[in-house]
């Protein structure tokens, strides 16, 4: 049984829709995926339909953009509420700080001597709610400026490149504790990826667990050389949390990312499905005992 929980669809930065990614899911021989979209649910009633008709699980899923020292942090949410409040109010305010800074970063690339217009970026984003950098490498892509969105993040657009952007991000800490509100289970994404052992070393793991219940870790991603995974796997099972495994499909527009090239184990699945309907139950009963405080 192969499981793979980390895949996006055009309704973020991926290039299938969510029927299409469930569809190649199962005919990549998977028997469990989740969507797990930045910063939106809205793909999942079309994944969830489809998996219905095709006969594949779909797990709810969430990629939530968090931040540690003012650098990108990723965590992935698993059956949260896509209706709890405080939870979609904080990815608004995400999703419009994603496109917000669209007019700076076009900006900076006009200076830097490859332009790109509003127009030629918002060809490229669909049916996502809101405008992301791989929308903005998709047009330097097809203007030629670049070959593909690897040399656009290398040269321009990678956190610290020249034509970088902060945007707002949840602390996360925080990221942990909405999507706990929101009866999701929290898994961080690819910590160690990209240079962020520094930004996120066991200590900090350690402390995101102790003080936050944080209940994962994604082991298994393409960004983890074999050191990383050995040394992610020891702390996940020191510290008794899930190590899961992904691929971060997002179609054509991440090469090495296939369906399935991270899979997770179906015990540590078990274990995750578990603590989903536990939360999904303390939902359920949540306003009936929390009625009686007031
Ligand atoms: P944004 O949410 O607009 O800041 O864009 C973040 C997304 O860009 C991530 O989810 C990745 O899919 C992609 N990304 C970020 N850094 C890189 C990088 N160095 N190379 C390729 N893709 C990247
Ligand atoms: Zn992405
Ligand atoms: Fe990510
Ligand atoms: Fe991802």
């Amino acid at each position: 049984m192969r499981i793979d929980l980390h895949t996006h669809s055009v309704i973020s930065d991926g290039t299938d829709t969510p029927a299409e990614l469930v569809a190649n899911a199962a005919a990549a021989g998977l028997a469990v995926v989740a969507l797990t979209d930045h910063d939106t649910f809205d793909g999942l009633p079309e994944a969830t339909a489809a998996g219905e008709r095709i006969g594949i699980e779909v797990v709810p899923g969430l990629e939530l953009s968090c931040s540690r020292e003012h650098q990108s942090v990723h965590l992935l949410a698993y059956g949260a509420d896509p209706e709890d409040p405080a939870l979609a109010e904080e990815m608004v305010l995400v999703r419009n700080g994603r496109t917000g800074r669209l007019r700076p970063v076009l900006d900076k690339l006009a200076e830097l001597g490859v332009p790109v217009s509003e127009d030629e970026v918002l060809a490229f984003v669909g049916s996502s709610p809101s405008v992301g950098r791989p929308h903005i490498a998709d047009a330097l892509v097809a203007a030629g400026h670049v070959l593909d969105r690897r040399e656009a993040f290398d040269r321009f657009l990678a956190d610290g490149g020249p034509a970088h952007v902060a945007r707002y991000a949840i602390d996360i800490g925080r990221g942990v504790d909405l999507v706990h509100g929101a009866g999701g289970v929290a898994v961080i994404a690819h910590p160690w990826g990209r240079g962020r052992e520094q930004l996120l070393p066991s200590s900090i793991l350690t402390e995101l667990v102790a003080e936050h219940g944080l209940d994962g870790i994604e082991v298994d991603h393409q960004d983890h050389d074999a050191a990383a995974r050995a040394g992610l796997r020891q702390l996940a099972d020191r510290l008794g949390v899930l190590a899961t495994g992904s691929s971060d499909y997002h179609g054509t527009g991440k090469v090495d990312h296939d369906l399935g090239v991270n899979t997770t184990d179906p015990e540590t699945y078990a274990r995750l499905r578990s603590l989903m309907d536990q939360r999904a139950l303390t939902e359920q009963r949540a306003p009936a005992t929390g009625r009686t405080g007031g």
